[in-house]
């Protein structure tokens, strides 16, 4: 018998509904399993007796009948989202301690359909990173290594403790945020799946903001299908954001019809980067291969600013950063310094000893694109890029329904490789980035491994709010990628 921390969120569901197991068994086994994978993490804190009661509940509330999208199903929750009477660090210092008094729109539907809550994921700090390794609570690695190399890998981010713990095992979904990748680009590393929706799709009421013109919560699961239960859970109008957009959730997990002749599939040429390892690319043409088999038609498409959007990312992101996080002060939230002298040195003692490094230069980034002096140059022309970007995407979409990439320009990297340069870090966002600055959604699957055995993933984008064909599309992909492979963590265990 298949192992109950392998089933897929589908299965698990039906064997809930059989009646061959409980959500407080179910739990359980994922209870145990982070016991053993404590190595990786990936939680910043952990909510097992929550999770038993929340099991509970669900039972008893499947006894009576009432069955939710996600009825008993444990998942790992990103600890960017509020949770009323659980700490809610968004990985930082400055945050430690805080215990919010309301939950997240996004959490509140899910334990309303049902969610087990297992505890609160490790991230980078304020979701800022491509690799988990500004977490002020320590790095999440990554469940798979290269072969005959036992060096530690990151988990990618900044969700990386959400991607890591899909992958090993230890919780059959997770929620994660995407501003720039940072769903996508975890999942591709992690060998799983994960979708990035529309902006506007999931209500960021209760999400700890970064970029809130960017920022978008999401799912992780291991397939496509799992990926459209925990969206179906997460998503709708909330009038507590007013960005949230009010239209009808369409039923995703009928989405996949398996059928995708005479889709468009645009493919962009712009996102042939020089430098791309030779492996992702042909990766990239064995994708557009299965596409054709499947009876999808291929068109080339250009998106020509594409270029530009790092650049434009890395300007609106920290300038919204640097306002959001004017919040944390030492009065309202967190952390407090008081080093004895005025209010000014309170605030500054504390936001110094409370952020780390990354925050701190996008702070400092994010405050000087806004002065006075430079708003026009950097701020304002980004905007003016981003619109650009924005109607790349409009001209692309006349010729071709959905746009297939690959989702990062590497596979994982490991923790002692060169990476001490914030650019090299910021250029993994390469394929991520246009689609957030253009607030349309994308998904990445896990579609083939690298010459050392770490997962590669490509991306698949399309409308605003037609995650339906993402997710069709997306299902095809998979089915022809036939993903089997399981990180050697998982493998060591079966041993
Ligand atoms: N890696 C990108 C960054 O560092 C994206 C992060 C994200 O999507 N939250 O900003």
């Amino acid at each position: 018998m298949t192992a109950l921390t392998d089933l897929t969120i589908k299965q698990a569901l039906d064997g809930l509904n059989n009646g061959d197991f409980t959500s407080v068994e179910l739990t359980n086994v994922h209870l145990d399993a982070i016991e053993s994978a404590k190595e990786l993490n990936a939680f910043v804190t952990n909510t097992p007796e929550q999770a038993l009661e929340q099991a509970k509940a669900s039972d008893t509330k499947r006894a009576n009948g009432e069955v939710g999208v996600l009825e008993g199903i444990p998942i790992g929750m990103k600890d960017l989202f509020c949770t009323e009477g659980v700490q809610t660090t968004a990985s930082s210092k400055i945050l430690e301690g805080f215990t919010p008094q309301y939950t997240s729109t996004v959490a509140q539907n899910m334990f309303d359909q049902g969610a087990v809550m297992l505890g609160k994921t490790n991230l980078d700090e304020f979701a800022m990173g491509s690799s988990n390794m500004t977490s002020a609570f320590g790095n999440v690695i990554n469940p798979w290594k290269r072969n005959n190399d036992n060096k530690d890998i990151v988990p990618g981010g900044s969700s990386g403790g959400s991607a890591a713990g899909v992958a090993a095992r230890i919780m059959m979904g997770a929620t994660g945020t995407d501003t720039g990748g940072s769903i996508r680009q975890p999942a591709s590393f992690c060998g799983i799946t994960g979708i990035k929706p529309t902006y506007g799709r999931c209500s960021r009421w209760g999400v700890i903001a970064f970029s809130s013109s960017l920022d978008q919560p999401g799912p992780f699961a291991r397939t496509v299908e799992d990926n459209a239960i925990m969206l179906q859970a997460m998503a709708g109008f909330d009038k507590k954001d007013s960005t949230s957009v009010n239209r009808d959730v369409p039923n995703y997990m009928s989405a996949m019809t398996g059928d995708i002749r005479g889709l468009k599939v645009g493919i962009p040429k712009e996102y042939r980067v020089d430098g791309m390892p030779e492996e992702i690319e042909s990766l990239w043409q064995q994708g557009i291969a299965w596409m054709k088999d499947a009876g999808a038609e291929i068109v080339d498409i250009s998106l020509p600013h594409t270029k530009y959007a790092l650049p434009t990312y890395y300007i609106i992101a920290p300038a919204e950063c640097s306002s959001n996080l004017a919040r944390y002060d030492g009065v309202r939230y967190g952390m407090r310094v008081n080093d004895g002298g005025n209010l000014d040195d309170m605030y500054e003692a504390t936001r110094a000893a409370g952020f780390g490094d990354e925050v701190k230069r996008r702070i400092m980034i994010g405050t000087y694109v806004l002065s006075a002096g430079h708003y026009d140059a950097y701020y304002n022309k980004a905007r003016r890029v981003r619109k650009q970007i924005w109607n790349d995407f409009n001209q692309a979409y006349k010729k071709c329904d959905v746009i297939l990439t690959p989702t990062a320009p590497s596979a994982a990297f490991a923790m002692d490789d060169d990476m001490n340069d914030p650019i090299k870090m910021y250029l993994n966002d390469v394929f991520t980035v246009p689609a957030s600055l253009a607030g349309m959604p994308g998904i990445s699957i896990p579609a083939g491994l690298d010459k050392d055995g770490l997962p590669l993933g490509l991306q698949i984008l399309g409308r605003p709010f037609d995650e339906e064909t993402v997710f069709r599309t997306a299902g095809v992909l998979e089915e022809a990628a036939n993903f089997t492979a399981v990180p050697q963590l998982i493998v060591q265990k079966a041993a």
